[in-house]
């Protein structure tokens, strides 16, 4: 039996549609801010949550169920802000909010279209059918043995990460049998489209299955053994599955299943990939993940951070790997909480974990571990290299590079401690610090996004899509989805959808309406006009 992952974790939209109109948005609201909301005309405003102010801009329209900042733009329903205030999955907000209104949640089986489960457990079964083939050819296989001895990974730790060796020679058809459908191979990546039809991606490699958390292969990385290297010219030494509908780079982390097995543990080391994860493990730093060569997003370190509230990121000590701490201090910013930890350790130039670790052992790398540098050190020393605080230029420049980001963290001690730290390093008075010298670029953002909005307000399009959201029982009037869809004007398309969703699910209120649209692009935009539109109709 194949675990439904997140991926498949919907609920019927009639659901959703009848817990937001069950959820009064205000008291939840009201639930997680300071001072609560106050009643102004059809809305309610308060002090943003989501950044630091002292005019209130955040606004909350009840019947409509949407929150809307006016001067970040945060915008959303009540299962957003669930997501982005308490940081909650979506199932999770979801349950929170069944609990709260007292729905019963559907029953797993009942949550996704038996045609999309389908599908999603034959790619799963694929996955994990030739992850097995794998892990047998590494037994059979002399070359692939020597050389993860050389690499100095046990048996032990191979069988722990599922380590495999794909052949060299086409072997999909063997392993499959009835299972092998180009269709199905095609979209997990395993084979793709050349000159002359498809052909097996991964040869002559030793492989890394790449499993969420319940252990379902979701993607692969394989690294070319020694001997394959110069076979042909289109094999890089390391290549990862592409992205598909299972493997979202951005929203994975290597090892997270592996940590099931680890006991007590007081800290979650970041690396950059799974070689060094795996030989990490193998020197006995088990409490380790990895991202898969993109940069650490927000995604990564919110998973991380269910783990444990004590993260390191572990950097190479070259600019590139300052460059890489400096981004993933930033993403860490947006999802900091007050109690959590989040540390730096820099390697020294040319290392990286795991040729450290090889030459100095376990008890050096956990000392390294012990002396991460925490994130406000790391970034207060950061960007003052080269500056001079003394000089009132450098100190400028100094507060307009960390002022937006100490404001991107949640309003808390943290941030209080921060702005404390900021105003001492260049000698200002802190309730100074806080309202005077803003930074230039956010006002240059807020203006683009004035201009962007006008756009978006006046066009015909706009206005009908604004009335659908305002008061959805008006799709029963609209002209016909298809119709709309050949009229050749901006927007045209998804005012045509949202009549669709309208419709055929029966939505009844804005926030629901909101909520069908989670997975598109247009998620944001919708939110914002229905979350504005008072202001040009009362
Ligand atoms: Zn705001």
């Amino acid at each position: 039996m194949v675990h439904a992952d997140s991926a498949l974790m919907s609920f019927p939209s009639a659901f959703i549609d009848e817990l937001l109109a069950r959820t009064n948005i205000v008291a939840l609201i009201n639930r997680y801010i300071p001072t609560p909301l106050k009643k102004s005309g059809r809305s309610y405003m308060a002090c943003c949550p989501f950044h630091e102010e002292k005019t209130p801009s955040f606004s909350v329209t009840p019947d409509k169920g949407l929150y809307y900042c006016f001067s970040c733009h945060a915008a959303g329903n009540a299962i957003k802000f669930l997501m982005q205030h308490q940081r909650m999955t979506f199932p999770e907000a979801v349950e929170e909010l069944a609990h709260q209104a007292g729905m019963e949640v559907p029953r797993q089986n009942t949550r996704v279209s038996t045609e999309t489960q389908k599908r999603f457990e034959k790619m799963y079964t694929v996955m994990n059918k030739v992850s097995e083939f794998y892990k047998v050819q590494l037994k059979q296989d002399a070359q692939a043995n020597g050389y993860l001895k050389q690499r100095g990974i046990s048996q032990e730790t191979a069988a722990d990460f599922a380590v495999g060796y794909a052949p060299a020679a086409p072997y999909l058809k063997k392993c499959l049998g009835s299972d092998y459908d180009e269709r199905v191979l095609n979209t997990i990546g395993l084979i793709a489209q050349g000159r002359n039809g498809f052909y097996e991606k991964f040869r002559g490699r030793l492989m890394f299955p790449i499993r969420d958390r319940r252990g379902n292969v979701i993607a692969f990385g394989g690294r070319l053994l020694p001997n394959q290297e110069g076979s042909s010219d289109k094999s890089p030494k390391y290549m990862n599955s592409p992205e598909t509908p299972l493997f979202k780079k951005r929203n994975t982390l290597y090892g997270v299943h592996e940590l099931k097995k680890v006991r007590a543990l007081s800290c979650l080391l970041f690396v950059e990939g799974y070689m060094d994860a795996v030989s990490l493990a193998q020197h006995g730093v088990r409490n380790v993940v990895a991202t898969l060569g993109t940069a650490t997003s927000q995604t990564h370190i919110r998973i991380a951070l269910r783990f444990s509230s004590n993260l390191i990121f572990c950097f190479d000590g070259d600019n590139a790997g300052k460059r890489a701490a400096v981004e993933a201090a930033k993403q860490a910013l947006s999802v900091f909480t007050d109690g959590c930890s989040i540390n730096f350790m820099f390697l020294p130039s040319g290392e990286d974990p795991d040729s450290y670790i090889k030459k100095h052992g376990y008890q050096v790398f956990d000392e390294q571990m012990k002396k991460a540098v925490p994130l406000a050190d790391f970034l207060f020393e950061h960007h003052s290299e080269g500056l001079d605080l003394n000089n009132p230029a450098h100190a400028t420049r100094y507060v307009q590079t960390l002022k937006p980001l100490i404001m991107q963290l949640p309003k808390g001690v943290f941030q209080e401690l921060m702005f404390n730290r900021l105003a001492e390093r260049i000698n200002i008075d802190v309730d100074k610090l806080k309202t005077n010298y803003e930074s230039p670029k956010p006002r240059v953002s807020r203006e683009r996004n004035d201009k962007s909005r006008k756009e978006i307000l006046y066009s015909t399009i706009t206005v009908a899509l604004r009335l659908l959201l305002e008061k959805p029982s008006l799709a029963n009037q609209a002209p016909n989805a298809d119709k709309i869809r050949t009229l050749q004007k901006p927007g045209a398309e998804l005012l045509a959808d949202v009549i669709e969703h309208i419709l055929n699910k029966k939505l009844s209120n804005t926030a629901g309406i909101i909520e069908d649209f989670r997975e598109s692009p247009h998620q944001e935009s919708l939110t914002r006009l229905a979350a504005m539109s008072n202001i040009t109709t009362t």
